[in-house]
């Protein structure tokens, strides 16, 4: 990108966002990234007590209960599932704090305007606007169309 239209983006983000309202969008973004981590930890933690507990108890309980190994299978992929949106989450919560501390928080990263207020509001690790998210999600959903024909 070249240098007068990082300015211009600047220029433009500075009439959207004022320094209170980033400081209040950098509270509330590092209140959610400390409690999601926190959250994680405890999680990290207590499934690590469980390995232990389960690996004393006696293996061959897992033949006699299938249903039973399946159900933990099942609730081994759900907290992997969980575990993935977590840690996705969390690297957004990342990327919206380095934008604040970088100065294009509030900017979309492709067409470069504003975010509106709104958006930031319901989401405030958003770093595109509504119409370039839409547009990047319908060129995603035509390329998973093109690679499976
Ligand atoms: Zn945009």
């Amino acid at each position: 990108m070249a240098y007068w239209s990082l300015f211009l983006v600047l220029g433009g983000f500075m009439d959207t966002l004022s320094n209170e309202e980033l400081e209040r969008f950098k509270v509330l973004l590092t209140e959610r990234y400390n409690a999601l981590l926190e959250e994680l930890r405890y999680r990290e933690r207590s499934s690590i007590m469980e390995n232990q507990r389960e690996t004393g108890a006696e293996l061959s309980s897992y033949a006699n209960h299938p249903a039973e190994a399946a159900s933990d299978y099942a609730n081994l992929t759900m907290n992997l599932n969980l575990a993935e949106r977590d840690s996705k989450y969390l690297k957004q919560l990342e990327d919206a704090l380095m934008r604040i501390e970088k100065g294009t928080f509030g900017v979309c990263v492709v067409c470069k305007n504003a975010i509106p207020m709104v958006r930031l509001e319901a989401v405030p690790t958003a770093n595109k606007c509504i119409e370039c998210k839409n547009e990047v999600k319908k060129r995603e959903q035509e390329e998973a169309k093109h690679s499976l024909s």
